[in-house]
């Protein structure tokens, strides 16, 4: 049977538990064993999906089309387990399921209350579909102490108690600050933070604790006397000069083994991490640079786009280069000449415009694709990019001067337009024109068949692929003639011909739009095929610029 690991954080938020259960998660399967992580999230949107990436980040998209939490894309890069809709749920969802049976009657007239109904519904979350897996990772979001993860923690101690001792093990995340004036680490906040989680009815098993400087040993005693637990699992957790260092580090620290010992189990073989060493050693050892610049419009937050930052950095690791991400407001553009947009351009050895939603800085990001064409400098455009792309195109090379996507509003040349109709696994999907936001775009994996000369099909080495979509508004293929006249090619499309989801210039040495998120499947030891071959072809821009 499955073992549980809970991890709650303490003190702060952005303490990093995500990564930490990533991280965990990788060291035990280095060890051979099975692990899924689950997310649980106490905010009341059903999902992440109709939030602003500024309040949330990045929106991860699994296979299954789940719009979920960015620590999902953690999981997916630090596993390679892909992430499923049923490993993240959120009070939201929790409540819109227990209020809808509620209206069915399905309570036969019973009270509807937090406790049983809502820890009930949180508990056959966590045990859902664990099929043979050894351990299950369960991150709740939030911080111990917070009025909306009350029902997460109550369900914990449940389920503690449900499945006896020597099932489940509890993380607590907390930090130890470090006070300048005092020249002292303070474990105060973790002593009250840990009192806390204990008053809720769970002792902790292993305190991983945050700090900036190295946590003397006798703190590291003290911690354990006052928090209850053995010395050797109170775990310092330094910041690590990359993600990717993560695991080691933690390993080094006696994470995993501790968290082992707590379930009782020892003596096993220590895990085989010559993965992530390889990886940190690309990464400590480059042997070249370059600077992509990424023309977006949620540029103040990088965590907007985290997996797109993920995966340049993976494109990095395959050609052993360093890679620094310039951040662009595509707003900005808007108000320059092309003299100075060229100033902000030149120095870039590759220019990629990301995902988005609405017109804002779009005029921006058209300019930008121009450049890149005009320039040959290697262009990657993603989903909202790839739309961009056909825009330029249509304007400047096919004549259609007032080219633009019904996302922007009314418009004569619907380059770009909304699809209400589509094929899915599951059949032919429908949505109307003014229906609802939250979770009806096309979203998930989907089939794409490439053109047999193209330069994606040497890229990917293979003429299908699947990749995830989370978009609303496609390129409309009534306009193929025209595009291809001004040099653009469709060499992906889906399965029935209908929607373009790649499309490449033949004549420009790296020019590539994809419909999809290529950035959500990419992972440090096995980078992204599109992301590879764009760094590869920036390496050889530097060398010219
Ligand atoms: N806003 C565009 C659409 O809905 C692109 C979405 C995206 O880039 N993810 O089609």
């Amino acid at each position: 049977m499955a073992r549980f690991i809970f991890i709650t954080g303490g003190v702060v938020s952005s303490l990093g538990k995500g990564l930490m259960a990533a991280s965990l998660a990788a060291l035990l399967q280095a060890r051979g064993y099975k692990v899924r992580i689950r997310k649980f999230d106490p905010y009341l949107n059903v999902d992440p999906g109709t939030m602003s990436p500024y309040q949330h980040g990045e929106v991860y998209v699994t296979d299954d089309g789940a719009e979920t939490d960015l620590d999902l894309g953690h999981y997916e890069r630090f596993t390679g387990v892909a992430a499923r809709q049923s490993d993240n749920v959120t009070s939201g969802r929790i409540y819109r399921d227990i209020i809808a049976r509620e209206r069915r009657g399905d309570y036969l007239g019973a009270t509807v209350q937090v406790i049983p109904h809502v820890t009930d519904a949180i508990k056959e979350f966590a045990r859902a579909e664990l099929e043979d897996l050894d351990f299950v990772i369960c991150e709740i979001g939030g911080t111990v102490g917070d009025i909306e993860s009350l029902p997460f923690i109550e369900a914990i101690r449940q389920l503690r108690n449900e499945l006896g001792r020597g099932q489940t093990v509890s993380i607590h995340t907390t930090l130890v600050p470090y006070i300048a004036a005092a020249g002292e680490l303070k474990t105060k906040p973790t002593q009250h933070s840990v009192r806390e989680l204990t008053s809720l009815g769970i002792q902790p098993d292993v305190l991983l604790c945050r700090c900036e400087h190295p946590l003397p040993d006798t703190e590291r005693a003290k911690i354990a006397q006052f928090c209850n637990v053995p010395k050797s699992a109170v775990i310092p957790a330094l910041d690590a000069r990359s993600i990717y260092a993560v695991p080691i580090q933690y390993h080094g620290e006696g994470l995993d083994d501790e968290v082992l010992r707590a379930f009782g189990i020892e003596g096993v073989a220590a895990p085989e991490l010559r993965r992530w060493d390889d990886i940190v050693d690309r990464l400590d050892n480059p042997e070249g640079e370059v600077t992509i610049g990424v023309v977006g419009k949620y540029v103040g937050l990088p965590d907007a786009y985290k997996s797109l930052q993920e995966a340049l950095v993976h494109g990095g690791i395959a050609n052993r280069v360093k890679v620094h991400t310039r951040w662009l407001d595509a707003e900005l553009f808007e108000n320059e000449n092309e003299a100075e947009i060229a100033a902000r351009l030149e120095p870039l050895h590759g220019i990629l415009v990301p995902g988005g939603f609405g017109e804002r800085g779009s005029e921006g990001k058209i300019q930008s694709v121009r450049f890149a064409r005009e320039r040959g400098v290697p262009f990657f455009g993603i989903c909202l990019g790839l739309q961009m792309a056909c825009i330029e195109g249509a304007r400047n090379l096919a004549g259609i001067a007032a080219a633009s996507s019904s996302e922007f509003g009314p418009t004569d040349e619907p380059v770009v337009g909304l699809i209400t109709e589509w094929d899915s696994a599951s059949g032919r999907e429908r949505r109307e024109a003014g229906g609802d936001l939250g979770g009806t775009m096309r979203l998930g994996a989907y089939p794409a068949l490439l053109a047999g000369n193209s330069h994606v099909r040497a890229i990917y080495g293979t003429g299908e692929i699947s990749e995830r979509h989370r978009h609303r508004y496609e390129v409309n293929i009534h306009y193929k003639d025209a595009l291809e006249a001004g040099g653009l090619v469709f060499s992906g499309m889906s399965p029935d011909g209908e929607l373009p989801e790649i499309i490449e210039r033949p004549e420009h040495p790296w020019f590539v739009g994809v419909q999809f998120h290529p950035e959500l499947k990419s992972k440090p030891f096995e980078p992204h095929p599109l992301f590879a071959s764009f760094i590869e072809a920036a390496v050889r821009q530097s060398r010219l610029v």
